[in-house]
Formats: structure tokens, sequence, C-alpha cells
């Protein structure tokens, strides 16, 4: 039982959650370390959407609703976080959207399915190859979907796939709460925020952006200046409890 009134409710009430999803499959007990990763650097952010990751946010907006077929990839920690932001975002960008694992198994990939779809998502699923020049299984992916998209939103994502994914020429958009990883400095526009906080802001901006505006923040996208934004804030924020 966590007291309500725990200063850190939120964050044990989400830790106690993908737990509980580790115990079940959902996600894998590699995804636990990953999340506290995040956590670190969603401390050094204040926890909060900086006005860089809002603008971001909204270019990554402008990228999927200008795609010819955007695809959002899904892993056990995204879903277990955001099931219901991903099935929102779907709805206000059209994006195709498709589980996508390091430690896949057919049992794994039909849990995380049967989650994003009680969530409201239209999953893509199917037959997946490994069409994806990677060791691992992060490698297979449906050749209607993941392969043949020319923009792909990758929520926690490693460095490995994101540029795979970049060099096979697609634009990649990576949610990362490290502006630091290979990830983050690998991908064309990377949203320097907590999932479950940029998915929404992406979602109502794909319903509000008008064409005019997608073109412009196109225009003006520039990754390294978001990443050192964040470094940025990071530091400040670093300074100030020194002082
Ligand atoms: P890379 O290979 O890109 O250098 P990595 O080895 O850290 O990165 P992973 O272990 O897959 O890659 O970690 C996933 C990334 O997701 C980490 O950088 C972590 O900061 C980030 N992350 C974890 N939880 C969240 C979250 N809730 N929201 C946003 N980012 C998160």
């Amino acid at each position: 039982m966590i007291p309500r009134d725990h200063p850190r409710y939120g964050s044990l009430v989400t830790r106690e959650h993908l737990a509980d999803c580790a115990r079940s499959g959902i996600v894998s007990w590699e995804g636990l370390i990953a999340h506290g990763r995040g956590e670190a650097f969603d401390y050094l952010l204040g926890e909060k959407t900086s006005e860089s990751a809002y603008h971001a946010a909204k270019t990554a907006a402008a990228l999927l609703r200008t795609a010819r077929l955007p695809v959002i990839s899904v892993n056990g920690n995204t879903a277990a976080l955001a099931a219901p932001q991903i099935a929102h975002l779907q709805k206000t960008s059209g994006a195709l959207v498709e589980v996508n694992l390091f430690h896949r198994t057919p049992d794994r990939v039909r849990q995380i399915e049967d989650l994003l779809q009680s969530a409201g998502a239209e999953v893509f699923s199917g037959e997946a190859e490994r069409l994806l020049p990677l060791a691992h299984d992060r490698g297979f992916c449906r050749r209607d979907g993941m392969y043949a998209a020319d923009v792909v939103l990758v929520p926690l994502e490693d460095g490995d796939r994101c540029g795979v994914l970049v060099e096979m020429g697609k634009k990649v958009i990576a949610i990362d709460l490290n502006p630091l990883s290979r990830t983050a400095n690998m991908a064309t526009l990377t949203v320097v925020d907590e999932v479950t906080r940029a998915l929404p802001v992406i979602a109502d901006a794909c319903s509000l952006l008008t064409d005019q505006e997608c073109q412009h923040l196109i225009a003006a996208l520039d990754n390294k200046v978001f990443l050192r934004e964040a470094l940025n804030k990071m530091k400040a924020r670093l300074c100030d409890a020194l002082d």
C-alpha cells in the first residue's frame, strides 16, 4: 500500500504498476532498469515538460501529419505506461501501431497487442519478418508496416535500431528522457520528455496544427538545438542546486 500523501506517490505507483507488468510478462526485467534510467533524467528535468520539449512534440506532430505512412513502434514499457495515450495518438495522427520488442516471444507480442487493443488502439499485427539489419529481435517487423514507413515514432528506443531506421531513409522521432543517449543523438527529432507527458502533446498538436504550421515546424527542425536545450535545462537545475 502506497500512502496517497507520499511525496513521490505518482512515481511509486508507476513503479509498482511496471513491476506488476514485469511479473505478467508485458515488461521485461531489463525494461525495469531502463525505466530507472529514465526516472533519473526526469529528476534532472524537474519532471515537467519544458518549453523546448513542447516545441519538439509539436514538430513531431508535424512529421506524423505530413507522413505518407507513419508508424508508432511500441515496446513493453511504452505499452505498460501509455497504452491509452498511444490509442489517442493513433486516432489523431492516423498512424499504424506496431509492436517491436527486444525480448520477443510470440506470447509477449500477443499480450502487448491485447493490452493496446483493450486501450482502444488498432494494432497492425500479423506475420513479422526479420527485415531490419539487426542481430537481435528488434530486427523483426512487418513488410507493409514499419519496413515501408517513411516516419517512425519510437518511444523508448535503443540506439542500434534507431540508427538502422535512419540509415534506411526513414524520419525517426524518438521520445527519450536522456539527451545523451545514442537514440537521442541519431534520431531525426528527439522529444526529451517523459513518454506519458509527451504523447498527449503530440496527439493534440496533430489535431490542431494547420498544414502551413506543419511546413514551418519541419523547415525549422534542428535536433541538435532540442538536445542542447534539454542539457542546458539540466545544467541550470544542477547549478541552482549547488548555489
Ligand atoms: P541508447 O542505446 O540510445 O544509448 P539505452 O541503452 O539507454 O540508449 P535503453 O536501455 O533501451 O537504451 O533505454 C531506453 C531509454 O529510454 C533510456 O535512455 C531512458 O532514459 C529512456 N526512458 C526510460 N523511461 C522513459 C520514459 N518513461 N519516458 C521517456 N524516456 C524514458
